[in-house]
């Protein structure tokens, strides 16, 4: 998608510092950490804007982008925890409109998040 922040960092005209990656999906570091490990999984393709637009012919993407998450926290050695978490719409803090997972870790983890 042409306007699309995230996409831009997939076609690399937007830099990042990206962790890993597979076929389907790019895991990069959020500008503004909220956590020690603050990573970003996308789509490389820009399948969906946010969680409510998944259907099941996601489903291969999604289990490579939980996997890939697991590995990024292993890796991290978050072995006292960590969270997925992807907002749906601006009024859950949703900015950028081409759907991610933030992967946090690294400090205790409140629940339930304020
Ligand atoms: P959202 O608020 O949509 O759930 O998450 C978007 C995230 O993208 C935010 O945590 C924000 O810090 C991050 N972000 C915004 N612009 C950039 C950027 O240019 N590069 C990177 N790496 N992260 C960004
Ligand atoms: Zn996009």
């Amino acid at each position: 998608m042409a306007d699309c922040l995230f996409c831009k960092i997939v076609g690399g005209s937007i830099p990042s510092e990206r962790v890993a990656e597979t076929e389907r999906i790019l895991a990069f570091r959020d500008i503004n950490p909220a956590a020690p490990t603050h990573v970003l999984l996308i789509p490389k393709e820009h399948v969906a804007d946010s969680a409510e637009q998944l259907h099941g012919e996601h489903g291969l993407m999604l289990a490579e982008l939980f996997g890939l998450a697991a590995e990024i926290a292993a890796e991290a050695h978050l072995e006292e925890g960590w969270r997925l978490v992807t907002n749906v719409g601006a009024g859950a803090g949703q900015s950028v409109f081409h759907f991610h997972v933030h992967l946090l870790g690294g400090r205790p983890l409140g629940w339930p998040p304020g």
